[in-house]
């Protein structure tokens, strides 16, 4: 073995990722009965996705035949700062006031991945930023990066749950991290917070009440029965982790530049609802807001003006 986990996690380091850790290879059995369960229930909602390739989610060596252990990988993007609470601007959830975490965390991972096949050609890798059929949260767990809580975030005792999460499925033997035990606790503070109640159970998010989905992944109408509930944001929800005792004490500031611009923090309502298609694509093409589309952030915008109008 030419390189060792202490060469990954320096390497890694030096690229700019916060947390690393090391899973061995194995079938994922209980999480991908969970999943089934979730799906079941019909808790993913309209993202149709998670039902695919399921085979691939228990199995990793249905991607990479050879695999032998996983890294996971975290990029904090915390940013500091509020809101205006302004009821004429939309909040837009944390991870998404910068430019789109995908193009960062890409280039530092094929930086990474370049940098150890330099030491080995025979490094062989499958990498994933939560697009690929991986459950990428269930390894972050397995690698020690943190405890998934009942928010469903993964949670790091150093840096609290505002980080992406990266995953590399490698032939290399790596030794396995030491996993993270669960420290929520008693703590209910995320499922009271939650104002549309989709912490249904602890550990267990209903996507067809969660704000997130209703304003991102969402492409029909956002149902009435969320009508004065989604506390002016127009673009994902951040409830759940703002009251975490874990954020509180531990988030630290993003380092990324491309992160810290901030500039998409909030969005005038009015505004959204005048944007052509072509001035959406430009204003937000290197953003993750460009997911929700102009429809469905004209929608967003037009279901908070409603809730507006009601207040006045
Ligand atoms: S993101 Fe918002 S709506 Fe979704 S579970 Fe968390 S607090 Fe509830
Ligand atoms: S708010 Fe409390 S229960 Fe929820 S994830 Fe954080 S520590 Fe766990």
């Amino acid at each position: 073995m030419l390189i060792t986990n202490e060469i990954v996690i320096e390497k890694a380091k030096k690229i700019g990722f916060d947390l690393v850790g090391f899973s061995k290879f194995t079938t994922l059995n209980n999480e991908v009965d969970r999943l089934k369960d979730w799906l079941g229930n019909g808790f993913n909602s309209n993202m149709s996705y998670m039902e695919r390739n399921i085979e691939k989610r228990f199995d990793i060596k249905e991607i990479l035949p050879s695999a032998e252990t996983v890294i996971s990988l975290a990029l904090n993007y915390y940013v500091k700062g509020n809101y205006s609470n302004k009821k004429e601007m939309g909040k837009v959830s944390r991870y998404a006031w910068g430019t789109d975490y995908h193009y960062i965390i890409w280039n530092k991972l094929a930086q990474l991945i370049s940098e150890l096949k330099l030491i080995d050609k025979k490094f062989e890798v499958k990498s994933y930023v939560d697009t690929g059929p991986v459950m990428d949260k269930a390894w972050a767990v397995r690698s020690g990066i943190g405890w998934q809580g009942k928010n469903s975030n993964i949670l790091n005792k150093q840096i609290g749950s505002w980080f992406f999460i990266a995953t590399i499925i490698t032939n290399y033997d790596f030794s396995e991290s030491k996993i993270v035990t669960d420290h929520c606790g008693k703590c209910t503070a995320c499922i009271d917070a939650c104002p549309t109640n989709a912490i249904v159970e602890p550990y267990i998010i209903d996507a067809n009440k969660c704000i997130s989905n209703l304003t991102i992944e969402n492409k029909g109408e956002i149902p009435i029965e969320f009508k004065g509930k989604f506390d002016g944001w127009i673009f994902g929800c951040d409830i759940c982790q703002d009251v975490c005792p874990w954020n509180h004490k531990f988030s630290t500031e993003t380092k990324i530049p491309e992160f810290l611009i901030g500039e998409n923090r909030e969005i005038d309502l009015q505004s959204v609802s005048k944007l052509t298609n072509s001035e959406f694509k430009k204003k937000y093409v290197s953003s993750p807001i460009y997911r929700a589309k102009a429809k469905g952030l004209k929608r967003n915008a037009e279901f908070l003006l409603e809730d507006n109008l009601k207040t006045d």
